[in-house]
């Protein structure tokens, strides 16, 4: 059988599931087909996140993720109580681990006010209340009261039910498909193939490697970086029950080890790592290595701390080991300096960020990046908060290139 649509979304994650929504929504096109690799959607970041509805703390102002983040949680969040998901409305503490990290509390004040996200200084009166295990290590905390948490597969099931209730084919299981350019078409196995007006790819770890078979986007390159959850154990004495997080080191795009509520029960997340993987698939510790791309990736990382590029030395001295228990367990320290190794244990949750480097410039992109190709749009960078942002993303998506485009 063979297809003819306006859009062909490349990846079921929430970032193209979002953009045929809105695609929808906005009566632009109802022609759309979504086609993914797995049999199932949610297998990669969009399943697998910590599902932490972000206040727009974090961004550099006039930053993409400045732009979406805080409209696109209160969309999310609006949409997730309309499909009867729940959503844990348990706020964030962040403070900071050592003294010196003080006044980057003001750094965050200023950056969430600007992004238009409610932020107020608490003292060490307030932390007590709040988390009455966490430190204190200068009596200044940061209360997001409109931080929340959400079961993030059950967003992605019930945004296909959604979409494929108004028409939308999503395709499961399309492993292999080759592109033709000329003609606009991919060609799936058994002599499947698909015409296309405009491609959209939402491919998460892979997009770069799409990009490219649209000779776009060679100077960047996604390098995986592995997410480890442990959680704490049933009935242990510490007591939390909201987000608790560190001040992070605002030089890399990861947040650094905290405590996540999960939304559908009572258990606590600690994590993730951000550690380098063996391959943009290697949940497991032997599983799916890329052993010829991992060389190159170390390579390009090594250099990166050599040169000290973009303060790396400080991130790989700080956060690239925490795959060894002892020091994930005196990360989770500086936050619960009670905390004991037997009240912890790992979790089966693995989630492994998209993280792209330029390689011309040497930098880490921190920010969301689209790149246009040939009747095509390339979604490159959409690491965190995209899921947080994802429904206003994809309408700047739309809005910035393919009404622009088409
Ligand atoms: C450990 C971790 C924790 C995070 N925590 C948070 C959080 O708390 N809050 C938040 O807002 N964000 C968080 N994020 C970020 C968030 O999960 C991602 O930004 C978001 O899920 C990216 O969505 P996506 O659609 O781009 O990618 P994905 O979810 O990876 O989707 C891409 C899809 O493309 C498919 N695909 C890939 N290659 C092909 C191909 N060749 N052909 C067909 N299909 C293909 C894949 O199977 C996949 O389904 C976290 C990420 C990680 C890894």
């Amino acid at each position: 059988m063979n297809h003819n649509c306006d859009f062909l979304i490349i990846g079921g994650g929430i970032v193209g599931l979002t953009i045929a929504h809105q695609l929808v929504e906005r009566k632009i096109s109802k022609n759309i087909i979504i086609i993914d690799k797995e049999d199932s959607l949610g297998c990669h970041s969009s399943g697998r996140n910590s599902g932490v509805l972000h206040a727009g703390i974090y961004y550099e102002p006039n930053s993409v993720k400045a732009k979406v983040c805080v409209s696109g949680a209160k969309r999310l969040r609006k949409w997730a109580i309309e499909k009867g998901i729940q959503v844990k409305n348990c706020g964030k503490l962040i403070i900071p681990q050592k003294s010196h990290l003080d006044s980057q509390l003001d750094i965050l004040y200023a950056r969430g006010k600007e992004n238009g996200a409610v932020i107020n200084f608490v003292d060490s009166k307030d932390i007590e209340k709040l988390a009455p295990d966490a430190k204190i290590t200068t009596g200044r905390g940061l209360w997001s009261p409109n931080t929340a948490v959400i079961d993030s597969l059950s967003v992605i099931k019930s945004l296909q039910k959604d979409l494929e209730s108004k028409g939308i084919k999503i395709i499961n299981s399309v492993k292999d498909w080759k592109l033709d350019k000329k003609t606009s078409q991919i060609f799936l196995n058994k002599g499947v193939h698909i015409k296309y007006g405009y491609l959209i790819n939402s491919a998460g770890l892979q997009a770069d490697k799409i990009a490219h078979e649209f000779d776009v986007g060679f100077d960047y390159k996604i390098i995986p970086f592995k997410g480890i959850y442990w959680k704490l154990r049933k009935n242990c004495s510490i007591n939390i029950n909201l987000n608790l997080y560190p001040v992070p080191d605002l030089n890399v795009p990861f947040l650094g080890v905290h405590f996540t509520p999960c939304a559908n029960n009572n258990s606590i997340i600690i994590g993730p790592t951000a550690i380098p993987a063996l391959g943009r698939e290697n949940y497991k510790l032997l599983e799916n290595i890329e052993y010829k791309n991992s060389i190159d990736d170390f390579a390009f990382l090594a250099k990166q701390y050599f040169l000290n590029l973009d303060g790396f030395r400080k991130y790989v001295n700080e956060q690239a080991f925490l795959g060894i228990p002892s020091f994930f367990l005196k990360s989770a320290q500086d936050l619960i300096p009670n905390l004991k190794r037997n009240q912890i244990e790992r979790s089966n949750k693995v989630g492994i960020r998209a993280q792209l480097f330029n390689l011309r410039s040497n930098k880490i992109v921190k920010d969301f990046l689209c790149l246009k190709g040939e009747k095509s749009l390339h979604i490159i960078s959409a690491i965190s908060p995209a899921f947080t942002a994802s429904f206003s993303f994809a309408d700047l998506i739309i809005d910035n290139y393919l009404l622009k485009d088409i």
